[in-house]
């Protein structure tokens, strides 16, 4: 029978292919500063402590039914609060349609359906770069895609004037895709000012603002601070989608936890919402896991550890901080003629380097030093054992 004779390999991701090859070198120097997950100054990954807790609370205390279509009430309504605010009018008006999703991509993944569903033909403009899987999200969709300009080579940091003039020139009524805080992959977010103005114009265009937002908390070790894009949008008094994901920020990567939550006009819209984007979940996976959801629900339900959640985050946070400091003093010590000043700019798990394909080939060739060719580091990977190491070799394929 014939049926898969002509289905060809698909193309390897770019991203797990750096760490296979990154597993089959032998060489006691290798280091992954590819794969975007939080490792401590061993260079070991974090079971946070806030998270053991709750799994020793949740071990053998429930039954495994189903959670409902929409997933743990609980997780949801505590996931709301930290992004739209704990006193949020919009939570009080229940003005906010939100389910459970499969982490951050499945909730990027259910809102590109609901809008395919529902603005067949409204295309949604994404930042260039932007993660990786944000092209094949809304494409498996079938969202038209678009592109905005966001990032400029030549200093490192935000084209805030091609931004501005994109988000002007694109068809009114169209959806912006958003990265919350810590921009993936190139650790550019737009300053306070620079948010109100795209706010601003966002709204005189009467385009859909979509966060994504993977990394609350996890950039500057602060939640709110994090979130300050979408307040500053909620004040403007857009109505906004938003993705949350616990992978990085509760070192929940494997258990799939996240929230979508769309907020609406009012508590009938967001009603009518909710039961659609479970009408969407429902023939896909029925309802989502119930593991990570009562961890997550566990750890924010209570102050205590909440409180030590929070303490967490900022640890983390504040080693990835540190780390860019120390990255760029050693390439300066070293005598490194460029500028380097981008690296402690840029924030969150990322930083956007600069270096060319050439370049980090010859830092994997030579020195065992794995990432993506767009020169892409994840500072989780960068330690006080390695950064020496690292310095010396990228300041050699620099020079
Ligand atoms: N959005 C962005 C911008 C990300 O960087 C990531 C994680 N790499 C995600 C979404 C989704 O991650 P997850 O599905 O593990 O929550």
């Amino acid at each position: 029978s014939s049926w898969f004779r002509n289905i060809d390999q698909a193309p390897k991701d770019p991203i797990l292919g750096v760490t296979e090859a990154f597993l089959a070198d032998q060489s006691p120097s290798k280091v992954n500063v590819g794969v975007g997950a939080y490792r401590d100054d061993n260079g070991k990954p974090v079971v946070l402590d806030c998270v053991r807790e709750a799994e020793k609370r949740v071990a053998g205390s429930q039954f495994m039914e189903y959670l409902p279509m929409g997933g743990s009430i609980k997780m949801v309504e505590e996931s709301l609060k930290l992004a739209y605010g704990e006193n949020s009018e919009f939570i009080k008006d229940k003005r906010i349609a939100a389910v459970q999703a499969l982490s951050g991509t499945g909730a990027c993944r259910l809102f590109a359906a609901f809008q395919q569903r529902f603005h067949p033909n409204t295309q949604i403009y994404i930042p260039v770069p932007t993660w990786a899987n944000h092209h094949n999200i809304w494409r498996d969709a079938g969202v038209p895609l678009k592109t905005f300009r966001y990032y400029y080579p030549e200093s490192r940091g935000l084209d805030f004037a091609g931004l501005m003039e994109d988000i002007k020139n694109a068809p009114d009524g169209s959806f912006f895709l958003l990265h919350a805080c810590a921009h993936n992959p190139t650790g550019v977010d737009p300053t306070e000012e620079q948010w109100r103005e795209i706010s601003s114009l966002i709204k005189s265009k009467g385009h859909f603002p979509f966060f994504d937002m993977a990394y609350q908390g996890f950039a500057s070790g602060n939640l709110e601070r994090d979130a300050k894009a979408i307040s500053i949008f909620l004040e403007d008094g857009h109505l906004i989608g938003l993705a949350q994901s616990y992978a990085k920020n509760m070192g929940l990567y494997g258990q799939r936890v996240g929230c979508l939550s769309v907020l609406c006009e009012d508590e009938k819209q967001a009603v009518a919402v909710k039961s659609q984007l479970q009408l969407i979940s429902r023939p896909m996976y029925s309802n989502p896991p119930l593991h990570g959801a009562l961890i997550v629900s566990t750890v924010l339900g209570d102050p205590e550890l909440k409180k030590l959640w929070l303490e967490e985050v900022k640890v983390m946070a504040d080693r990835i901080i540190g780390m860019r400091t120390t990255l760029r003093e050693n390439l300066e010590k070293r005598g490194s003629p460029l500028p380097w000043q981008h690296i402690t700019n840029q924030i969150g798990m990322f930083c956007y380097s600069g270096m060319t394909p050439e370049q980090v080939d010859r830092l994997t060739s030579e020195f065992h030093i794995y990432m993506t060719r767009n020169g892409r580091i994840s500072m989780a990977g960068i330690n006080s054992g390695n950064v020496g190491y690292i310095a010396d070799a990228i300041h050699e394929v620099t020079k």
